[in-house]
């Protein structure tokens, strides 16, 4: 009898509260078979799925769309599986050896990637205060594919997870610790799939095992966090206990004194949700210039707008004090790396961001700067002291190898 050949296939799910994003993987050579996306799911207009399968044989690389009331996240992951199916690759193959989730917050438990089992769920279901927002859809990710797949492990990657091995003095907030541990409140960090992945691709950009390096990594997307990882471990981040805290981002504000929430209340007769929603979704460079696209806002600019300019200071300003600051946090820097959306497309941000930090050994090439590539690259020029790079994310890939790593044999 031949023996059967182990799977290798890893479907990676990001379920959010009216979307499922998705990509399925084979992690022999980490090649991607699939990719897809549904949105407003749940939602009264009719949903879109988006399928792409990726492989070379017919049809690899054309997308198809579908348009139709999608009711909740179960109809969604069907409609998924059906798209999968058409392709050879149905959840039902023997070939998937696992699907892994993407869960936004893990709190002080998770440190680690983590099969799902009952107590999993409790657990990520007792961390919903502090993420209601998010645990919610990503739960509801995880139950529809047990269901699906009562048989195949699910794991769970946690955004949280790499920032655990943020000192106590970094993770504290400063107010009174009773308080504090009753209600949970500390940092935890997010989007640590993403640094996690960029600090060890920048390790390697340089030629170096990840445990030889410290590195500034700079996640700026639609959502912005920045990091300082020592030695391959993150010793601080820029995002606490939600992901409002830190850089100016699209519609986040980012840092402010914490008393402007109470004069809005006070003063501004505003509820509590309404300052939230002020805060994360009106707020940042869309609050501060009515855009939140870079590419929108350098047009402005190149216009000679300058409410758009000033929302550009505004966020290179708060940039350039976390570069200094984790600079300062580490000690020694071998190397600053920009990622996501605005940090691998954006050169006039990557080149403010470091202008004046000559001293600290930090200086951007014009011309590297210019390049647009997708894969890892410097732009610092030859000899710099401290290597500036450009490195494109990949979490899918990340969750992936995460799950892969625990599950496949
Ligand atoms: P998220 O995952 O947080 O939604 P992304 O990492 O995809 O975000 O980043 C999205 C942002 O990237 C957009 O809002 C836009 O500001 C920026 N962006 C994307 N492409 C470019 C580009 N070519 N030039 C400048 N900024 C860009």
């Amino acid at each position: 009898m031949t023996a059967q050949p182990s799977p290798t296939r890893v479907l990676v799910l990001n379920s959010g509260s009216s979307s499922v994003k998705y990509q399925l993987l084979d992690m022999s050579d980490g090649s991607r078979l699939a990719t897809g996306l549904v949105e407003r799911i749940g939602e009264d207009s009719s949903a879109r799925l988006k399928h792409t399968p990726l492989g070379t044989g017919e049809g690899g690389g054309e997308s198809r769309e579908w348009n139709g009331p999608i009711a909740d996240h179960e109809t969604a992951l069907k409609a998924v599986a059906e798209q999968l199916a058409k392709d050879g690759l149905g959840l039902d193959s023997p070939e998937l050896a696992a699907i892994g989730h993407r869960v936004v917050h893990g709190g002080k438990s998770f440190t680690e990637p983590t099969v799902v089992d009952e107590s999993v769920l409790a657990e990520i279901e007792r961390l919903i205060p502090v993420a209601p927002l998010h645990n919610p859809a990503n739960l509801t990710g995880i139950r529809t594919a047990r269901a699906l797949r009562p048989d195949l492990p699910q794991v769970a990657v946690f955004d949280t997870a790499f920032h655990t091995t943020m000192p106590e003095s970094a993770a504290r907030y400063a107010i009174d610790v009773r308080t504090a541990d009753e209600h949970r409140v500390r940092r935890y960090g997010f989007h640590g799939t993403s640094h996690a992945y960029v600090s060890r691709a920048t390790a390697k950009l340089l030629g170096k095992a990840p445990e030889d390096v410290n590195v500034i990594v700079l996640h700026l997307g639609n959502g912005a966090s920045a990091s300082a990882v020592r030695g391959g471990k993150c010793v601080d981040t820029s995002m606490g206990l939600t992901p409002l805290e830190g850089l100016v981002m699209g519609t986040r504000s980012g840092d402010m004194d914490p008393a402007v929430i109470f004069h809005l209340a006070r003063v501004g007769g505003m509820s509590i949700d309404e300052i939230d929603t002020l805060l994360n979704k009106r707020s940042g460079l869309i609050g501060l210039c009515g855009d939140n696209d870079m590419r929108e806002i350098r047009r402005r600019i190149d216009e000679g707008d300058e409410q758009a300019q000033l929302a550009f200071d505004i966020y290179i300003h708060r940039l350039k004090k976390y570069i200094g600051a984790y600079y300062a946090v580490l000690g020694r820097v071998d190397a600053v790396a920009f990622t996501a959306g605005v940090g691998e497309n954006a050169a006039p941000v990557r080149a403010a961001a470091v202008a004046g930090l000559e001293e600290l050994g930090l200086t951007v090439d014009d011309g590297l700067n210019a390049v647009r590539a997708d894969e890892a690259r410097l732009i610092s020029p030859a000899g710099a002291r401290v290597a500036v790079a450009v490195v494109p994310t990949d979490e899918e890939l990340e969750i992936a190898t995460q799950t892969y790593a625990l599950v496949g044999q």
